[in-house]
């Protein structure tokens, strides 16, 4: 037990550490605003770290000079984040425009920050139109190009499919974690399972997966016990606030699976290399991505299929996150809440704020909410 929490201990998860862990290794490094939908591989093919940033606990104080208040608290704690100078070490910073904050994040942060480049992903929201892997694929050469120069390097196509063996390496040891923290709710609790998710944006993808990998097995040796509180799923774009996470352990939920952008959806599925061509293969992984707030799906599949999981997963519920402000979260609640009482699963939604949700409303929300759960509301 105590091997296990020595383990758990030693994944970082505060970004300054994160900066200056990979500086002193003399790594160049790249910020990744959305992880999941930045081409990291990129990054890590030009030799550098990719640094995953989804905003911080961070006081806001000179962010609200760019934007206005109804902007959410991620895009405005990356900036701040930028303007207090914490992110001076990165050598270029990519910014997804995914939504219309973070459309607003890659504009204003240029104006806010001078002196880090910033790069914007533009991605092919939807995804079925003829073309969309084409763009995307002449898109992540051009940023390829790029990276090198930052890098003083030429990246090969070889470079790139070796970060992508890397990065899959990577995807297959988080996706064993999560199986672990399921089957040893006593050993990983809901806070150790967020360390771990979280602390993958702040290393070198090669070395996270070798400290998962060690830290899985350690697990698999201790004998399972069964549990006696709520399971559930955790959906939205991230659930990593601290205090929320340590509510979660305070009441006995174990987290079973999640349906975060910040969570499986950045390692569910390999990058698969079948066509030969590493900048295809890229693309071809985004426009397969599976359903979520801020991609075009016309079916609106997600209720549906987060349904299915929470049957599959044993799952008592499922809470969504939403993060204050969110609107393509907010659009997509009344037909996820609809598909999920249609397949039986209670679910609630949880608003909170990175710069101070009021938890104590949260807390009370999720005692009545796990109340009403009652034994035979899903079954297996
Ligand atoms: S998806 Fe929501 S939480 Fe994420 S940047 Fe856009 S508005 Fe903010």
């Amino acid at each position: 037990m105590s091997t296990i929490k020595d383990l758990l201990s030693g994944f970082n998860t505060d970004l300054q550490n994160g900066l200056k862990y990979n500086l002193n290794k003399g790594k160049k490094l790249v910020g990744c605003v959305y992880p999941v939908y930045c081409p990291e591989e990129l990054v890590t093919a030009a030799g550098m770290v990719p640094i995953g940033l989804m905003g911080s606990e961070t006081r806001l104080s000179e962010a609200g000079n760019y934007f206005p208040p109804f902007m959410c608290s991620i895009v405005q704690s990356i900036c701040e984040d930028g303007i207090q100078g914490r992110l001076k070490d990165l050598s270029m910073l990519m910014t997804p425009t995914v939504c219309d904050h973070l459309r607003a994040l890659h504009q204003n942060f240029i104006a806010a920050v001078p002196g880090i480049p910033v790069e914007a992903i533009a991605l092919p929201l939807n995804r079925e139109v003829g073309g969309a892997v084409t763009f995307l694929e002449k898109r992540h050469k051009k940023l390829a190009a790029k990276l090198g120069e930052i890098a003083g390097i030429t990246i090969t196509d070889d470079m790139v499919r070796e970060a992508i063996e890397v990065h899959n390496e990577h995807r297959a040891a988080m996706r064993d974690f999560v199986a672990v923290a399921k089957a040893y709710p006593h050993l990983i609790s809901a806070t150790d399972r967020n360390r771990v998710i979280v602390s993958q944006n702040y290393y070198d993808k090669a070395e996270h997966a070798a400290m998962v990998r060690e830290l899985v097995a350690a697990c698999w040796k201790e004998d399972k016990s069964s549990w006696t509180g709520k399971k559930i799923i955790l959906s939205g774009v991230t659930g990593s606030l601290n205090r929320f996470v340590e509510i979660l352990d305070e009441n006995n939920v174990a987290v079973v699976w999640d349906d975060m952008l910040e969570g499986s959806h950045q390692f569910l599925r390999d990058v698969s290399l079948a066509t030969g061509d590493p900048y295809r293969a890229l693309a071809n992984h985004f426009i397969g991505s599976e359903p979520s707030c801020l991609l075009y799906n016309p079916k609106k599949e997600r209720g549906i299929i987060l349904g299915g999981i929470a049957k599959d997963h044993a799952a008592d519920g499922v809470i969504d996150i939403q993060i204050t402000f969110c609107e393509p979260e907010d659009f997509d609640w009344p037909t996820m809440l609809k598909d999920l009482k249609l397949a039986q699963v209670p679910a609630i939604k949880l608003e909170m704020d990175l710069q101070g949700a009021n938890y104590g409303k949260i807390e009370t929300a999720l005692q009545t909410f796990l109340d009403t759960l009652s034994e035979s509301s899903v079954t297996a």
